[in-house]
């Protein structure tokens, strides 16, 4: 596999582009505007020069004396022998004046509308001022110069130690970034590796908290936090599947141990009719409970898919009333029921709501005595249905009532095996009521009775 850069040489990365590009910014704008001020200071004596010139032209033209024009700049001229170019043009563009210093190659003739610019003369590059003097009707055109190779010559050292400083400067920043990226991002690594040391087997280990306040910080308690709920699913789990075998094992045993007495003696059919009814018995409580099992497991791992559909929880629960009404019968338990009279729809699978509503009246019956009452109750109000389920049983100890929806979980172990429960019918009925948008609730109070009570949303 090709390995990626790390985030350091990432960062480093994109800080020398941005640095580069930052640079050359600076450099650009600091070369145009030193040739910019040059040009502006030069222009300036020009102007000057220009001024005095365009006096000298108007004094002596409008009296037509070339001669004294001449004299004039002429000893102007000598004062600064190198640097004065100045040429003088008549309105039919012939030359009346051009100074020593041009005398070997003069400045092109002027062009119109041109104030100022920059031309070569041989090798010399000048900057060139332009005016105009109108004199009885007639335009005279004035030029005045100056060579630029010494301006340009400092611009041009100016430029080569810029493109050596510069790279150099963006080298060292980027050295400079990476090193500081590096130890940035130093911790990321040490959690990286004391991340890889946790496995399901010291699950319960924890990364060590920097006490830095900043994102590092979040990010390592973010991960511990994930750790505990991890570490806490899976002690779920753990616990999950060593009460479902201890719980599958108890039925097991008991059929083996059947079969094993039944196949010792030689036993009359009688008999035997008896132990496969014993035994059947118990298969329908295994197959009970690994029904219930599954359903849990489907509903963790999220296959569990509700079929809904509008439901008309009235009828669902008068069905579950016949179902029920036999065993309460048999019990010696008085079922009551006060429904509306009418259709209750709610988007609901309705055979998953009849089985929350069996789990309840069924344990209501269970743990209600011969001549007990358990009354079912459905109200629907503010865009709720509420379904009821009260007994006169023996009730739950009130320290019970936060676990009993805990999976496995009997409030007498001994009895309620001994009355077939697993300890898993209201952890399905919570999780069916939280998978249909509702919710589950309880009241009791030890030998008070008990009211579970499901409030599902209405269609
Ligand atoms: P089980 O299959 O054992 O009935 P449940 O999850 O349905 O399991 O119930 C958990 C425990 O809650 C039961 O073992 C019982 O102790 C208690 N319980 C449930 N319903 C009632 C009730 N109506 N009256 C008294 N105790 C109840």
């Amino acid at each position: 596999m090709r390995t990626r850069p790390s985030i350091g040489m990432k960062l480093t990365g994109w800080y020398a582009v941005c640095m580069a590009g930052a640079l050359c910014m600076l450099g650009a704008l600091a070369f145009f505007s030193m040739k910019h001020s040059i040009h502006a200071t030069v222009d300036e004596q020009l102007q000057d020069r220009m001024n005095a010139v365009r006096q000298a032209v108007e004094n002596s033209l409008r009296k037509g004396d070339v001669e004294t024009l001449r004299s004039e700049l002429d000893e102007d001229s000598e004062l600064r022998p190198q640097t004065d170019l100045l040429q003088v043009w008549d309105d039919q563009r012939r030359l009346i004046y051009q100074s020593a210093s041009l005398k070997s190659k003069g400045l092109p003739p002027p062009v119109a509308g041109v104030r100022a610019g920059t031309l070569w003369m041989g090798k010399v590059p000048v900057r060139v001022l332009q005016g105009t003097v109108a004199l009885n009707g007639h335009p005279y055109y004035i030029q005045v110069a100056a060579p630029m190779d010494e301006f340009y010559e400092a611009l041009e050292r100016f430029l080569g130690r810029l493109l050596i400083f510069a790279p150099l400067a963006l080298l060292l920043a980027s050295a400079l970034g990476y090193w500081i990226s590096r130890k940035a991002l130093a911790p990321v690594d040490q959690i990286t590796q004391a991340a890889q040391q946790i496995s399901a087997q010291n699950l319960s280990a924890r990364l060590a908290v920097p006490r830095s306040g900043d994102e590092l910080q979040r990010l390592t308690e973010t991960l511990n936090q994930m750790l505990q709920r991890i570490e806490e699913a899976l002690d779920r789990i753990t616990r999950f599947s060593g009460d479902a075998s201890h719980e599958l094992r108890t039925p097991i045993t008991v059929m083996r141990t059947r079969v094993e007495l039944a196949l010792r003696h030689p036993r009359t059919p009688g008999e035997n009719q008896d132990t496969l009814e014993q035994l059947h018995s118990e298969l329908i409580q295994a197959s009970n409970l690994l029904d219930n099992l599954m359903l849990l497991a489907r509903a963790d791992s999220g296959a569990e898919q509700l079929r809904i559909a509008p439901a008309n929880i009235e009828d669902a629960l008068h069905e579950v009333l016949a179902q029920a009404a036999p065993l309460a019968g048999e019990k010696g338990v008085a079922l009551h029921s006060a429904l509306p009279g009418h259709a209750v729809w709610i988007a609901a699978d309705r055979s998953m709501l009849q089985r929350l509503f069996l789990i309840l009246i069924d344990n209501a019956v269970k743990y209600t005595p011969a001549s007990g009452r358990v009354s079912v109750e459905l109200t629907t109000m503010n865009g709720s249905a509420t379904v009821s389920v009260k007994d006169t049983g023996i009730g739950i100890p009130e320290d019970e009532l936060p676990r009993i929806f805990d999976r496995f979980y009997r409030v007498d172990k001994a009895r309620t095996r001994q009355a077939g429960g697993a300890g898993l019918g209201l952890s399905i009925g919570r999780w069916i009521a939280e998978a249909h948008g509702g919710s589950i609730r309880v009241e009791s109070r030890s030998g008070e009775g008990a009211k579970f009570e499901v409030v599902l949303p209405v269609a």
